[in-house]
């Protein structure tokens, strides 16, 4: 067990990504908090669901992650339940397709504010209970290939992504001297509900999938065990990284 009595929690983790690296935590040993959105019944129970399924301790904490007075909220509650907080997984992300000249503020807005607002406080919020706490911590963002690499039509979510970026090598440098490593999981085409329009057409699945050296999707598996990695103490020294979990398709010239 990697993470044996770590307290770690997950946003967004009702489905997807989240919900892989929620198991494989609980699995590890942590005491794992499920975030998940408010407005979504669907999100709820899923959440309630798997934290019932974990054999260590779990809850399911609701906020959504762009709103400040739900994310404090959730904190307190973390701390309160669970007794602390050690680990910080900023998964919670939105994408809309919308050419950029078409773009609106309304759609601008709410892909930065889920996706970059939401992952700078409650970031920031976790990050002042570990300096309180004292003993280091672990903040990881999930960020996308799309930090890195342009995606037409995308230009909300690739800008918020590549400025995640930029943040955690920046909290990276400012909480070093608190033991707390900050670092990315930048994911390629990972087989989740964000990306139902391409895993149910047949073409364009064909296509994405020619574009990945290793032939295949990724799983929510495949990321959550890096996610182990970097939150474990074999990562100690591992801090301001990004590391690519994408079969190789950031070496491709092209993109589906
Ligand atoms: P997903 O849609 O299953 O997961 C996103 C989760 O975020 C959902 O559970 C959703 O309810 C939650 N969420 C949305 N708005 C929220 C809010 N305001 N407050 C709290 N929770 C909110 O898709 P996924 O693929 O698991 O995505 C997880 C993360 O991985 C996202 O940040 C996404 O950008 C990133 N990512 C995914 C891929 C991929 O191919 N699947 C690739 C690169 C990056």
């Amino acid at each position: 067990m990697r993470l044996k009595n770590k307290v770690a929690l997950i946003t967004g983790a009702s489905s997807g990504i989240g919900a892989g690296i929620a198991e494989r935590f609980s699995n590890e040993g942590a005491l794992v908090a499920v975030n998940y959105r408010p407005d979504s019944p669907r999100d709820r129970d899923a959440a309630e669901l798997a934290v019932k399924s974990y054999k260590a301790s779990a809850i399911a904490v609701e906020a959504d992650v762009s709103k400040r007075d739900q994310v404090e909220a959730m904190i307190a509650r973390v701390v309160k339940e669970l007794g602390r907080i050690d680990i910080c997984i900023n998964n919670a992300g939105i994408e809309i397709k919308h050419d950029f000249l078409e773009t609106t503020d309304a759609e601008w807005n709410r892909v930065l504010g889920v996706n970059l607002y939401g992952s700078f406080v409650v970031s920031q919020a976790a990050a002042r209970e570990m300096v309180k706490q004292g003993d280091g911590g672990r903040l990881i963002y999930i960020s996308s290939v799309h930090e890195d690499i342009p995606f037409p039509g995308f230009t909300s979510y690739c800008a918020s992504k590549g400025a995640i970026r930029m943040m955690m090598r920046n909290v990276a440098m400012e909480l070093a001297t608190h033991r707390i490593t900050v670092n990315n999981i930048a994911p390629g085409a990972i087989a989740t509900p964000i990306n139902k329009s391409v895993l149910e057409n047949p073409t364009a699945f064909r296509n994405a999938v020619s574009e990945i050296p290793l032939g295949r999707f990724g799983t929510p598996d495949d990321v959550a065990s890096v996610a182990v990695f970097l939150a474990s103490d074999d990562a100690a020294y591992v801090t301001a990284s990004t590391y690519y979990v994408d079969g190789g398709m950031t070496q491709q010239v092209t993109l589906y």
